[in-house]
């Protein structure tokens, strides 16, 4: 056979349809936190910058940044190249080597952490960066008891997964000992009407100093927060309250550790969530925005008196994957472009554009009772009254799917995002536009008028 038409012929075969891969994947895999019958994920056929097409040429818009995780948006040429000169050197190259592309993300990683932070282990993820976190503590410790947030998302692998305190834990559940969890400062939807941001910080931490004299001061290891709470609603703690978590974990000799997964790497407008609230955590895990997903990585970042210690004393820690070569290089360019490309300026621009637009929404809206934003990070709360706060629909219970049909709805215009309880998240590449963003927020109010 005539070798042009043989590779015609394989690439008609291998180019099925959209419909076809759609099928397909949801014959052979296990789609995550899913009942199988219900999915349909949109096959994607192209995808440049915030946009990505289906196979019928279809654009939509990626207004949560795959799982607040692709920064950089698609198709990125740097980093890009990084992979592939990666791939020419070597792919891998088990962690017990020193590998170029490993030790420059690591210096890069250091330089711009706060100066308490001296080195960091490198993991495939977030979960497991959170898991590593927690026996990091344990060890230089020696306490075993891990204080972490109920509207808290840490991951779903077995141990990061007790760190979680909200329902996606139920399923590892009874989990294992010593995790314990605290109220978060979730002021909107409070029992108690706070007089000021001082009045709920000093009722939140009065709670969590109390809590841990009475699970034993002496036995808990560390704190373990999302900065800023992510999935569960972007819920941005009161003025005061993360340093007065640092000043209780001071008292007591607990260590701080400050979850960036969701947080890190530019999202709020800051590199990490914590600048925001002028503290110092004594470890910082981080994931996601590091290489946006380009490959994945994950790592816990040390003060320097936590990598000092293990001078001496064994880390038990180890993965086959860690810092994987091609991600180190991923790594190193992601962060060369966020620092190239002043990526905070657009953030602090942009984000200023959503805020204003956010505000106006809830004043327009009947359907919004509450907006929080930090940078390019934030959620629209829906209600029933605004008055009341009830939920539009409380957690758990949506029988008729409302939901999924106000997300139904922005995807009609293409603006793809998800939502947690009865939020909206927006979450968009912080490489986008305020005109960019100007016009898919046109879309959010056509739908709120609707939900109205
Ligand atoms: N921590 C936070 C705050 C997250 O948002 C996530 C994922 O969304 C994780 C940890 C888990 O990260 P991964 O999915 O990479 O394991």
């Amino acid at each position: 056979m005539n070798s042009l038409i043989a590779v015609a012929t394989v690439k008609e075969e291998v180019k099925m349809k959209g419909s076809d891969i759609q099928a397909k994947q949801k014959k052979y895999s296990l789609q995550s936190w899913s009942a199988q019958k219900n999915t349909a994920p949109i096959p994607v056929e192209k995808a440049e910058g915030m946009y990505f097409w289906d196979f019928e040429g279809n654009r939509y818009s990626d207004m949560s940044s795959q799982l607040v995780n692709l920064n950089i948006g698609f198709g990125n040429k740097a980093v890009n190249q990084a992979i592939k000169d990666q791939v020419d050197q070597y792919c891998f190259l088990s962690p017990a080597y020193a590998a170029e592309s490993r030790a420059n993300l690591a210096e890069k990683v250091i330089s711009v952490m706060p100066d308490n932070i001296s080195k960091v282990f490198f993991t495939n993820g977030g979960s497991d960066a959170n898991e590593n976190a927690v026996k990091i503590a344990r060890m230089f410790s020696g306490k075993f008891k891990v204080f972490s947030r109920y509207r808290s998302y840490h991951g779903s692998s077995f141990g990061a997964g007790n760190l979680t305190g909200e329902p996606r834990r139920y399923a590892l559940e009874p989990g294992a000992p010593g995790f314990i969890k605290f109220f978060d400062p979730y002021i909107y939807r409070e029992a108690i009407e706070f007089t000021s941001e001082a009045d709920a910080t000093a009722y939140y931490l009065t709670k969590l100093k109390e809590q841990i004299i009475y699970e034993g001061a002496n036995n808990v290891a560390a704190i373990v927060l999302e900065t800023i709470t992510g999935s569960n609603g972007v819920i941005i703690p009161p003025a005061g309250y993360l340093p007065g978590v640092r000043a209780i974990c001071d008292e007591f000799g607990i260590l701080m550790i400050c979850d960036e997964v969701m947080t890190g790497w530019g999202r709020t407008g800051k590199i990490f969530g914590f600048e925001n609230f002028d503290v110092k955590p004594d470890i910082i895990t981080f994931a996601k925005g590091v290489t946006c997903g380009y490959v994945p990585i994950g790592g816990v970042a040390v003060s320097k008196e936590i990598a000092d210690y293990f001078d001496d004393n064994y880390l038990s820690c180890g993965l086959t994957y860690s810092g994987h070569p091609l991600a180190c290089a991923a790594g190193l360019a992601t962060i060369n472009f966020y620092q190239e490309a002043k990526i905070l300026d657009n953030v602090n621009a942009v984000g200023k554009v959503l805020a204003e637009t956010l505000e106006k929404l809830k004043e327009k809206h009947a359907c919004v009772g509450d907006v929080r934003y930090i940078g390019l990070f934030s959620a629209i709360e829906l209600v029933k009254s605004k008055e009341s706060k009830e939920a539009l629909v409380p957690y758990g219970k949506d029988p008729e799917g409302v939901m999924p049909k106000i997300l139904g709805m922005l995807k009609a215009k293409k603006f793809m995002t998800y939502f947690h309880e009865n939020m909206l998240i927006v979450a968009p590449p912080l490489i986008i536009t305020a005109a960019q963003l100007t016009e898919e927020m046109e879309k959010m109010d056509e739908v709120l008028t609707q939900v109205d």
